[in-house]
């Protein structure tokens, strides 16, 4: 088959030049063979080449850009690329044993639509997009070369394949079995539910800032061994209150919607031996919508010594941005009311459709209704395995700051 060729409006190169990978219908003259899931050369009004992509006449986003060089995207091509990623992670990151990372993060990593993530010997494909459901195979050959990997399950289980035309897939694609649960190691050790687990299994993003609070806890612990109080909102698997752990006399509030999050959490603790008798370690799962538990606790006027407020994406799309920005302001209000003078608050947004100098006005402006007082200590984001492409600022969703209050 002669693959097919995706024309560029006059005037409407530049953002293509600039490496954006993403090409709007709008700016599309015409199209020649041009098929759904398949390559396109993608040419200015001269018919100059620009670029090779692929194509879904059915997203909003109809091409998507692999590369700027006239090159083959075949097994190669694909080798490359993920060997690329498997270099960036090994430079970055500490691999210990059961080590748990994103091994290539979509457009970010130059492959629109592929998200790769690593749960010890498993390997998570998630295909956002027509081009990648067919070339799954593919890849999966190419992962199985460059690293190795014997286990390869898919999780393409996500909404934004409605986008693209796309059912939901999810199933093993190599080796197997799959196990309920996979055990991966952090500095405290995480079961993983692959198959039914929220993204694919963890909320690998916030490893550094796991770590961060790790730090501070271990910090305070060494100033004083008075109990130090966690409340842990929007908890999923027990992440941050886990990591906090094993320094003592530390009791934690983990609060979620969801009942099979908790589960986990509950067995994660578990499983780090974190409990009264050998750490004086104490920890509450409260099965809760969040708004509703901070009010709650304004009202019963609960004291913590940190905060964690890491909730699910509010602003799906920008359109979303002004309600979500509510929604951010009423959590981070809440919470200024219930930290410890000298107390710390870790707050994050996910939502790509707020910028982080908005979320940071919309923290402000809580504060300021707070009546406390508070010091940006760090900016806070995703950790080196979510690298954010210079070219694509969409990339950067996850924002977040440690404040400490007064
Ligand atoms: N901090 C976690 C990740 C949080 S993701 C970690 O480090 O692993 C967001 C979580 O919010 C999900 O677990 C989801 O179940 C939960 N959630 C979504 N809406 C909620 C609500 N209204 N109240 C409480 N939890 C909610």
């Amino acid at each position: 088959m002669t693959e097919g060729v995706a024309g560029i409006k006059r005037g409407r190169e530049k953002p293509i030049r600039n490496q954006h990978p993403w090409i709007y219908s709008g700016a599309i003259s015409h199209a020649e063979n041009a098929a759904d899931g398949e390559l396109v050369t993608v040419v200015n009004h001269k018919g100059r080449f620009l670029a090779r992509g692929y194509w879904n006449s059915q997203s909003q986003i109809q091409a998507r850009i692999m590369t700027w060089r006239d090159e083959a995207i075949g097994a190669d091509w694909w080798r490359k690329m993920l060997s690329r990623a498997v270099s960036l992670r090994a430079t970055h990151l500490t691999h210990a044993e059961n080590a748990a990372y994103r091994l290539l993060n979509a457009e970010n990593d130059f492959v629109p639509g592929l998200i790769i993530d690593r749960y010890a010997d498993w390997y998570v494909l998630q295909a956002l997009t027509r081009f990648i459901d067919q070339q799954k195979s593919a890849i999966a050959a190419a992962l199985a070369d460059v690293t190795g990997a014997r286990n390869i399950y898919e999780r393409s289980d996500v909404e934004a394949r409605k986008h693209e035309g796309l059912q939901p897939a999810k199933g093993l694609l190599r080796g197997g079995p799959l196990p309920d649960v996979v055990e991966i190691d952090e500095g405290a050790r995480y079961l993983v539910d692959i198959k039914k687990g929220q993204k694919t299994g963890f909320y690998l993003d916030q490893r550094d800032n796991r770590q961060l609070l790790r730090d501070l806890i271990r910090r305070r612990r060494a100033e004083s061994r008075e109990r130090i109080k966690l409340l842990n909102l929007f908890s999923y698997s027990g992440g941050f209150a886990l990591a906090a752990g094993q320094f003592g006399e530390l009791h934690s509030v983990n609060v979620d919607a969801s009942r099979p999050a908790l589960e986990l959490a509950e067995r994660n603790f578990q499983l780090n031996g974190y409990d009264e008798k050998t750490h004086g370690e104490t920890a509450e799962f409260i099965q809760a919508d969040a708004f509703d538990y901070l009010q709650h606790c304004v009202r019963e006027n609960e004291i913590f010594d940190f905060v964690v407020l890491d909730p699910p994406k509010l602003a799906q799309h920008k359109s979303q941005a002004q309600r979500a920005a509510r929604g951010y302001k009423h959590l981070n209000l809440s919470a200024f009311k219930l930290i410890q003078a000298g107390g710390y608050l870790m707050t994050f947004s996910c939502s790509g459709a707020i910028s982080r100098d908005l979320f940071q006005k919309i923290v402000f402006g809580a504060l300021a209704d707070s009546g406390r007082q508070a010091q940006v200590i760090r900016q806070l984001s995703a950790a080196a395995d979510h690298p954010v492409a210079l070219s694509f600022p969409e990339g950067e969703y996850l924002k977040g700051l440690l404040l400490r209050v007064f």
